[in-house]
């Protein structure tokens, strides 16, 4: 049967579409490769009520869409016990990084006429090796691919369109982000198909045949709500490829390992605020106190970029040791007196790219978000890494999801 609109991927960027198609009646269905809505968004809860979310879990007050869809989704927000803005890096002793931090605001102010790697771009300004290395490990991490890679316009560009002066680490929900993908998909059961995944697109006439592993879906526009190292797996019909194709390889996959301890108590209390603890020793990981006001004591360690792809190649319980062992390289024995930990690792994931998200490299196209996200004949892309406000976060899928149809709509 023709339907008006298919979108293919239920990552937020494709649920937040779906969400807006059905609250103006327009017909769609939603293909899933996976079991399970979410994508990025995963959370593993236990007997005793305890969770942990695998992939994203902080956000801030100016991103909007995701507050409003939280609250839809009756899950309440809460604060993160961060007391500090700052960043503070631990060289095994501790550096006050503020200056460097300063010097990046005024690389990200800086005008390029033309493209060059961001590494490049920092080291103009960045003559001290010493804060060369804590940069370098500041973007592995922030980006999950080295900065050697990746455009110095593409990532302004996108720190650019980042609105908000506040910390992206101020809030979390109350309850898992699991339970925010499983209503929205709850709002379109019936037009939702997972274990669909999607390989090909072709036009035929004025519709699109839509192929999946299992069926052919009909539509007259497409909305593409995967990442774009994703999306560039999918065979497309001779002019979409022309069009499309070099834009989405423009972009490469990033890598991150995400590991979460859980303590009886703050040990670390004692030291200085601690937001963001970067070991420049290993470049990439970072830690943060990623407990809740008043609630239980947890530190997040993110591994990003190379360390992120080495670190994937070990078994679990030699990655928590040495991961563990970092750790205590900074707090001491005590580290290794959790309850809990729970680890996550989005590298090479087959349906959902690896990192927070693909980034633009260096020698790529840095109007690939613009390409992506302007309608061409009736197809249009949205997935986190294209949108125009908050790219790479929660916020930026949804908004990238909203986008998608608008110009649909406004197009017709
Ligand atoms: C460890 C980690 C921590 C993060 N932390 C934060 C955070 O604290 N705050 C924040 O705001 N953001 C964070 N992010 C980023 C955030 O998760 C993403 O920006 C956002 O979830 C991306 O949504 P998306 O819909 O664009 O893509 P995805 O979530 O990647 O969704 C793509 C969907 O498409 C499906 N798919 C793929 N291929 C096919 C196919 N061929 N056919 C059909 N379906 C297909 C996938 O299965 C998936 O469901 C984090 C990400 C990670 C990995």
């Amino acid at each position: 049967m023709l339907k008006q609109v298919i979108i293919i991927g239920a990552g937020l960027a494709g649920l937040s579409a779906a969400k807006k198609l059905k609250e103006q009646n327009i017909p769609f269905v939603l293909l899933e490769a996976a079991e399970r809505v979410g994508g990025k968004i995963d959370s593993i809860t236990f007997d005793n009520g305890i969770y942990f979310e695998l992939g994203p879990q902080f956000f801030n007050n100016d991103m909007h869409a995701f507050k409003q869809l939280l609250s839809a989704a009756n899950i309440p927000v809460v604060e993160t016990a961060l007391d500090s803005n700052s960043i503070e890096v631990d060289d095994y002793r501790r550096l006050d990084v503020t200056p460097i931090i300063q010097k990046l605001h005024t690389i990200e102010k800086t005008s390029l006429s033309e493209d060059i790697p961001l590494q490049t771009l920092y080291e103009k300004v960045i003559t001290n090796e010493q804060d060369r290395r804590i940069i370098e490990s500041y973007f592995c991490e922030i980006l999950n691919i080295h900065p050697s890679q990746a455009s110095a316009i593409a990532s302004l560009e996108s720190s650019n369109r980042y609105l908000s002066e506040q910390n992206d680490l101020l809030l979390q929900g109350a309850k898992p982000f699991k339970e925010l993908t499983q209503y929205l998909a709850s709002l379109f059961q019936e037009e939702l198909y997972t274990n669909h995944p999607v390989y090909a697109i072709h036009k035929v006439n004025d519709y699109y045949e839509v192929h999946t592993t299992k069926q052919v879906f009909y539509a007259q526009t497409v909305i593409i709500a995967l990442p774009p190292t994703i999306a560039c797996k999918i065979q497309f019909s001779e002019k979409l490829k022309t069009h499309f194709m070099p834009a989405l390889q423009s972009y490469v996959d990033g890598a991150i390992i995400k590991i979460t301890w859980l303590y009886p108590q703050k040990f670390w209390q004692d030291k200085q605020p601690l937001n963001g603890v970067i070991y420049t020793s290993v470049p990439g990981v970072s830690v943060v106190d990623s407990s809740k006001k008043q609630e239980d004591a947890r530190l997040t360690m993110f591994i990003g970029a190379e360390a992120a792809h080495e670190f994937a190649t070990l078994n679990t319980p030699t990655r928590l040791q040495q991961a563990t062992t970092l750790l205590e390289q900074y707090f001491g024995e005590i580290v290794h007196s959790y309850t809990n930990v729970q680890e996550s690792i989005w590298v090479n994931h087959p349906y959902c790219g690896g990192g927070y998200s693909a980034k633009v490299k260096f020698d790529g196209l840095i109007d690939a978000p613009m390409i992506l996200r302007t309608p061409h004949e009736n197809i249009v892309f949205a997935s986190s890494e294209i949108a125009l406000k908050f790219p790479n976060f929660m916020e930026g899928a949804i908004q990238a999801g909203y986008n998608a149809v608008d110009k649909l709509i406004l197009k017709k």
